[in-house]
């Protein structure tokens, strides 16, 4: 029985000594919250996840959605499960106090999102786009729009979308054609979008699409694209809904995983053109978007994170459950738990979820301290570090996603490879996470492009004189092993990054040919960095941490110094061999 609220210890032990929950919630724009609440909060949000979403996981893995009559069916159970999401609160948990949300940091609205994900991650895309879009629209919206669509977003009583991909224009966003209008104060929109999450749905009032277009007279590229508000259904000026918009889900994709997510090819302007309403400054649209993308790009790692949190208890319980085999001093035959590699299976698992909490929860802090700190020089720290981060986390977590949920198939055997059990879901749901939000292609080249190289690796020479301050710290605590992995570790990211800035200006295909490899040794040495400050932190025992939650994370801590942190040596070297065997073939020699 898989269990949605097992991990809290977890959470809160990497909420408090990794992403430093106390200093942020002694910032005044928290002062109304405290830790116990933020805690009970957590308890909470668990609770409905186990009790309300998880128990529809399986049959809207099976149900799937469909459009009848112009319009997206959602599978049983959805949409009162909604509801029960919207009277509970749940979606204003972090929400800007002035439209009605209750202002919680980022970084534990984070916590309870991963939960959600855990169990059932197509339900909970659907709020997961909503928030973005209400914190893109604070950001950049006018005054009018804030005040009209801002508290019943922030309420959920309306949901939101992002609406970029087009058929010729995934990956390159520069090249969309969908075209906007101007018709006196608003405009009109025509085109066709696809790959629209929760693109049309009948769970929320309205549903309020963020939708990238192009004006007539704009310039080509991305810096002629302009970002749009374009409702579902119209809303009058005293806020109650007005006529259908000319918006249309023309049909939903049939995918490999997340069945019951609907995902729309949407039509914009059938008729007389969708009604749409300019968000910011006319051709402002993509940088205004990255708003709404880089929350998505850290809440797709931690997607990772909730499908490998729950690939790992479904594994866990298989594997103190199913008996085969014998094991040396053991009588008679074991359950699986007893066989070495069974335990390797587990522990890379288990360690890898600590890690990949440690990394996201500490980015997500970071991302808090950039929009409340209240020394200026500390929010320009946060803000640069989480945006060097954003693509690790996104790229790392999701790519390790694959390995992990498929582990747990594995520790399965044959069962895992048989639907009842519920294993492979796991892995087909977490399949889309190296590609929605930008490939791990694109958040590779963002890595070394503008996050290296952009900035003369500043930002990664500062994150790496931390990881070495933490090195130093682990001097005497008798903890060799973990100390030497992260002092390698640290070594090798430096190398690499000195590598890099060297070799690029001469050869423009290095930085590509080597994103990925560097990428995912970041992610590695960042793990490495989180496992060893939280064996520092419970070395000596912990007094709020009982001692067999401390022995586990030592373990933890080691398995990963040993097992995963050398990862990063061969993603290094495949980086530094340059670009001479991977553009050595013409193109009509694949
Ligand atoms: C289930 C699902 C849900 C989605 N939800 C949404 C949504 O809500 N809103 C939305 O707007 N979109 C959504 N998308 C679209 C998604 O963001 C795109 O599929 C993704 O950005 C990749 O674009 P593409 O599919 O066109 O692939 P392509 O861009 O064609 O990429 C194909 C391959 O080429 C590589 N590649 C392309 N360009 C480069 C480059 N410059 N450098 C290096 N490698 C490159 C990619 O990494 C990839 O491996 C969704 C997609 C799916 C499948």
């Amino acid at each position: 029985m898989t269990d949605y609220q097992a991990p809290l210890k977890d959470m809160r032990f990497a909420l408090q000594e990794l992403a430093g929950l106390r200093d942020l919630l002694a910032l005044p724009a928290f002062a109304s919250v405290d830790e116990d609440t933020a805690l009970q909060v957590l308890d909470e949000a668990g609770n409905f996840a186990r009790d309300i979403i998880a128990p529809l996981n399986v049959s809207g893995d099976r149900a799937g959605c469909r459009v009848v009559d112009r319009q997206v069916e959602v599978a049983d159970g959805f949409a009162d499960a909604y509801r029960q999401f919207v009277e509970n609160g749940w979606p204003s948990l972090t929400g800007v106090p002035e439209f009605g949300g209750m202002g919680l940091p980022h970084t534990v609205g984070l916590a309870a999102f991963e939960m959600w994900n855990s169990a059932n991650m197509a339900f909970a895309l659907c709020p997961m786009l909503t928030s973005g879009a209400v914190n893109a629209l604070s950001a950049h919206a006018s005054e009018a729009l804030k005040q009209s669509y801002l508290p019943k977003m922030v309420s959920g009583e309306w949901s939101g979308t992002m609406v970029l991909t087009e058929p010729h224009a995934g990956s390159d966003l520069a090249a969309l054609t969908t075209r906007a209008v101007r018709d006196g104060d608003r405009y009109r929109l025509f085109g066709t979008k696809i790959f629209i999450t929760w693109g049309d749905h009948p769970m929320a009032g309205n549903t309020i699409h963020l939708v990238l277009a192009r004006l007539e007279d704009a310039p080509d590229g991305i810096r002629g694209v302009s970002m749009f508000l374009v409702p579902k259904y119209l809303v009058n000026e005293d806020g109650s809904l007005g006529e259908r918009n000319d918006v249309f889900p023309a049909s939903v994709e049939h995918k490999l995983g997340i069945h019951a997510s609907p995902t729309c090819v949407l039509n914009f302007g059938e008729s007389a053109g969708a009604i749409a309403y300019l968000v910011g400054e006319e051709n402002r649209g993509m940088a205004n978007m990255f708003t709404m993308m880089n929350q998505a790009r850290l809440e797709v790692g931690v997607q990772g994170l909730a499908l490998v949190e729950r690939a790992y208890q479904l594994a866990r319980s298989h594997a103190l459950d199913r008996v085969q085999g014998t094991a040396p001093g053991h009588e008679g035959r074991v359950t699986i738990v007893h066989h070495a590699d069974v335990r390797r299976m587990l522990l890379l698992m288990k360690s890898h979820v600590e890690a990949m909490r440690g990394a996201a929860y500490a980015m997500c802090a970071d991302v808090d301290r950039s929009l409340h700190a209240s020394d200026p020089a500390e929010r320009e720290r946060a803000a640069a570090r989480a945006a060097l981060l954003t693509p690790v986390v996104k790229g790392w977590l999701s790519e390790a996603a694959q390995e992990l949920t498929s582990l747990g198939i594995q520790v399965h055997g044959g069962m895992g490879f048989v639907e009842e059990t519920g294993a492979a879901q796991h892995l087909r749901d977490a399949r889309i996470l190296p590609i929605y939000e930008g490939t791990t292609g694109i958040q590779a080249a963002d890595f070394v492009g503008r996050k290296i190289l952009g900035d003369e690796g500043r930002a990664m020479k500062s994150l790496i004189a931390d990881m070495r301050q933490t090195v130093a710290e682990l001097d005497g605590a008798d903890l060799d092993v973990i100390q030497a992995a992260l002092r390698e570790g640290t070594g090798l990211l430096e190398n690499g990054v000195d590598w890099l800035l060297d070799n690029a200006v001469d050869d423009p295909d290095l930085p590509g040919a080597a994103s990925v490899n560097l990428l995912m040794a970041a992610g590695i040495v960042l793990g490495t960095w989180h496992m060893a400050r939280s064996a520092l932190a419970v070395a000596g025992g912990h007094e709020e941490f009982d001692a067999a939650f401390c022995e586990s994370k030592l373990v933890s801590a080691r398995f990963f110094a040993e097992q995963v942190s050398p990862r990063a040596i061969a993603f290094v070297r495949a980086a530094m061999s340059g670009t001479a065997s991977v553009m050595a073939l013409d193109s009509d020699r694949f």
